[in-house]
């Protein structure tokens, strides 16, 4: 009862993104994955930059965007789902509810949206380690959701190994400085050794899969991120979490997304952190993008305002009349149109 309460508010956040061909997707991935548990399941898709999911006792799953913008291939998506999945078919939160501190963890699940209201996405996650509001289960069932997690995908067809890479990504990610941005994750799941190894073995023992269910490289998850990755990368950068942010970035370019908008947020990371060389980083950058016919529009009010800076006003009036050109509606358009003005006076 207490979890529908808090669930009421937690719905009408404004971080729920309502996103009815995203959200179906994923639910029916979910039924595909656990059909005995799927009609309890009421999915949340949270505009999160974090890397996370999790579930709570009365049949809430919250996915992140963060999760999204990260996963490779759908078979990684079905990795953490089925583990959720698994925590709630086996009824492990409601066998912790009855400590007070984890009733209180578990309300604090709804709290990282409801919470986050009126802040913006960075008040938001500057406040997610102050809420403490971290569901961390014992190790023995942390394996038993792997384990049955694991059942789960072998059923639907997904490609095991994918477990192993998945959790390598995300290491990679806290190595290359993204603790923070991977925090969330790690504290409710431990990273192990043992844990990844334990999969592996045990995926060794289940009679091979036939060939024609592994869905690895399913497009249909490929098609719909690639629809949505640029505002998700726009929140990333937005956290201030600029290491790891360039960390994901060079993830999305191996997998072939669209390089100029990638050269674009680069420059933008290199443009926010202003550390040393850092101005010089960013014009490489937007130069990298302004090479490629579909770079966003933006790119040329960036470099106009770097070559403004350095004081070559001819190239930074040539920038900004391209910005205009390629973005008529611009809503900066009156603030752009004085600086040309300004450069031309003198
Ligand atoms: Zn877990």
């Amino acid at each position: 009862m207490k979890m529908n309460e808090a669930e009421r508010s937690f719905a009408t956040s404004a971080l729920i993104i309502k996103d009815a061909e995203l959200q179906s997707y994923l639910e029916d991935m979910i039924c595909r994955l656990a059909k005995e548990v799927c009609s309890d399941i009421r999915l949340y898709v949270v505009r999160i930059p974090y890397f996370n999911a999790s579930m709570a006792p009365n049949g809430v799953m919250q996915v992140w965007t963060g999760l999204l913008l990260r996963l490779e291939n759908e078979a990684q998506l079905a990795t953490v789902l089925a583990h959720e999945l698994a925590h709630y078919k086996k009824r492990h939160a409601i066998r912790m509810w009855n400590s007070a501190r984890n009733t209180t963890d578990f309300l604090a699940f709804f709290s990282i949206a409801t919470g986050g209201v009126g802040y913006g996405v960075v008040g938001l996650v500057a406040g997610l380690g102050a809420a403490g509001s971290i569901q961390v289960y014992s190790r023995d069932l942390e394996t038993e959701a792997d384990e049955i997690g694991q059942d789960y995908l072998y059923r639907a067809g997904y490609d095991l190994a994918e477990a192993g890479r998945l959790w390598e990504k995300i290491k990679g990610e806290a190595d290359a400085g993204g603790r923070e941005t991977t925090a969330i994750f790690f504290a409710s799941h431990p990273p192990a050794e043992d844990r990844v190894e334990n999969l592996k073995v045990r995926a060794e023992k289940y009679p091979e899969q036939p060939s024609l269910l592994l869905r690895q490289e399913d497009q249909k998850f490929r098609v719909l991120v690639d629809a949505r990755w640029q505002g998700w990368v726009k929140d990333l950068i937005d956290t201030g979490s600029y290491e790891e942010t360039l960390f994901v970035i060079d993830g999305l370019e191996e997998r072939g997304f669209n390089p100029a908008a990638l050269n674009f947020f680069r420059g933008d990371v290199y443009r926010r952190r202003s550390g040393e060389e850092d101005l010089f980083k960013a014009k490489e950058a937007y130069l990298k993008a302004a090479t490629s016919e579909d770079s966003p529009a933006k790119t040329y009010k960036n470099l106009g305002l770097i070559a403004k800076r350095q004081k070559e006003d001819g190239k930074a009036i040539k920038y900004f009349e391209i910005y205009l050109a390629r973005y008529p509606e611009a809503s900066d358009r009156f603030l752009v149109e004085s600086y040309i003005k300004q450069l031309r006076k003198s």
